[in-house]
């Protein structure tokens, strides 16, 4: 007879076997990369590279390699919640992300049916490019301000991202603190903001209950730097669906994850090559 699992327990169907956490299963709400280095491929890998299980609904469809998007197709919000529908009830997860959502249609259904979810949800809103291109329209920024923002647990935007979102031009320090502020306004917990280079640093802003912490790393060169931010946003997804209770470690933990893939440089594809995954191997 298998002896029981509890919560507390581990799974190992026999000694070969690496430990399993049962309950560590995190969501992924994100669109496809077919190259594999950003959207929902590369929140799955990230999750399975910790011992995370890890489902997915689509949202939209991108053509894409390392070298460019060339057509994106957006799937209708009945068939996206059909998908949650779905899943979310038959393997609860323990934590949840979005990445790209795509139109304001699909942001306010989401919202609308994880209303009573649970667990928490980490938001990446994949609004601008990390070089500043617009992604999104004025009214998906609204819909996340309006529907998805106050259920966030986090949300994780670059500078870019967060200046759309609250309407602040973020210049200094003191401007990403007042962003934050906003951010906070609007119902997220923790508003985790993406600063880019400073002072040959990676910097991040992290905006706790009662305090803002900056959060830094060495800077790497670019080149590689495709599927990053999903990266982060899926490795704090992880950790919170492995049962991390304390929020400045689980975002410490993604930053170092990040810095570890951006390091490991194996120059997959001919534009900007995918930050490796691979490299984050189980701690
Ligand atoms: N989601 C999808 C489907 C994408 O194609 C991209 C970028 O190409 C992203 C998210 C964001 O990727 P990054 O982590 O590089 O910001």
């Amino acid at each position: 007879m298998q002896p029981k699992t509890s919560e507390s327990e581990t799974a190992q169907s026999n000694s070969n076997v690496k430990s399993i956490k049962p309950k560590a299963v995190a969501l992924t709400i994100a669109g496809s990369d077919p190259s594999g280095g950003a959207g929902l491929q590369a929140d799955l890998k990230s999750f399975q590279q910790l011992g995370v299980y890890g489902t997915s609904v689509i949202t939209l469809l991108t053509v894409q390699n390392t070298c460019g998007v060339t057509a994106v197709e957006i799937l209708s919000p009945e068939l996206i919640v059909a998908q949650l529908d779905a899943v979310i009830d038959d393997i609860p997860p323990r934590a949840l992300k979005t990445g790209a959502l795509g139109s304001a249609a699909v942001v306010a259904a989401v919202s609308q049916r994880l209303r009573n979810a649970t667990c928490p949800i980490v938001v990446d809103p994949v609004l601008v490019s990390k070089h500043g291109h617009s992604l999104a329209a004025d009214e998906v920024v609204e819909a996340y301000r309006r529907d998805l923002l106050p259920l966030a647990y986090m949300v994780t935007p670059n500078r870019f991202e967060a200046e759309r979102l609250t309407g602040c031009k973020i210049v200094d320090m003191e401007s990403a603190g007042e962003a934050i502020h906003q951010l906070h306004h609007l119902g997220t917990r923790y508003p985790l903001i993406k600063l880019g280079a400073i002072d040959g640093d990676s910097v991040h802003l992290l905006g706790l209950d009662d305090e803002n912490i900056c959060l830094s790393v060495p800077r790497l060169p670019e080149g590689n730097t495709h599927g990053a931010g999903c990266i982060l946003s899926a490795t704090i997804t992880a950790s919170l669906a492995l049962g991390e209770t304390d929020v400045k470690a689980a975002v410490l933990f993604g930053i170092h994850r990040v810095y570890e893939a951006l390091h490991c440089h194996s120059k997959l594809g001919q534009g900007i090559h995918p930050a490796e995954i691979r490299a984050l191997v189980r701690p």
